[in-house]
């Protein structure tokens, strides 16, 4: 097992907090909600103790896990919903921080049975390709990775039915920045179906879209 670069790790210990910090702020999660975890190396992760208020935590509360979830240091227990994080990690080498959070209005959505997957601003398509949606299975189980899968292959930002989302990045900072994107453009849509109905953009500007941002397909790959 590699010897863990403290250094790599004093930084990323520094980012979980920060990025917690904002998403209680911001109101994507409340209370205990939530989890991050980032990418230490090839056989250790950083990750947030469950049971921990994420808006609230001291660095030396994380604690450190081998890729099967397995504790190697630290006090505390990693959440039931870092299984999605190991999959994650398991499926997809360009990964190197999960973000789990309960948006207020991307969660309402689902509720209500409208999807974020249709194009309907440009910008989406820049920062976050299609956003997934996941259907609904209990929350911490096998079950739920199960029907993650196939999403956490082909997309960086998925909405779980009646749960939340898990964005993907290349580290803490930017795995937040796709949630933040994410619930930004929910925001959008539900104020513009308060308004009136909303088109999606024509698939031939979809496509140009995908081209421009450098995907080969709309699967974000
Ligand atoms: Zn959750």
């Amino acid at each position: 097992m590699s010897e863990i670069d403290r250094e790599r790790e004093r930084e990323l210990r520094h980012a979980i907090v920060e990025v917690g910090r904002w998403m209680w702020e911001r109101n994507h999660i409340a209370g205990t909600d939530g989890n991050i975890s980032a990418r230490l190396d090839q056989d250790h992760l950083l990750t947030t103790p469950s049971g921990i208020a994420k808006g609230r935590m001291n660095t030396s509360d994380l604690v450190i896990t081998d890729l099967s979830g397995r504790v190697m240091e630290g006090n505390g227990r990693p959440s039931s919903e870092l299984k999605v994080h190991l999959a994650t990690y398991r499926l997809r080498s360009d990964v190197g921080s999960v973000v789990h959070a309960h948006p207020r209005t991307a969660v309402a959505l689902t509720l209500a049975g409208v999807s974020l997957a249709p194009v309907v601003i440009p910008e989406t398509v820049l920062t976050l390709g299609i956003i997934a949606a996941a259907d609904y299975e209990t929350p911490g189980t096998e079950a739920l990775v199960s029907v993650m899968e196939e999403s956490l292959l082909r997309h960086d930002a998925i909405i779980m039915d009646r749960h939340g989302s898990i964005t993907l990045g290349t580290d803490p900072y930017h795995a937040y920045n796709r949630l933040e994107s994410l619930e930004h453009a929910a925001q959008i849509l539900f104020m513009a179906r308060a308004l009136g109905n909303v088109e999606p953009l024509p698939e031939t500007e979809v496509a140009h879209l995908f081209e421009l941002a450098g995907h080969t397909d709309q699967n974000g790959e």
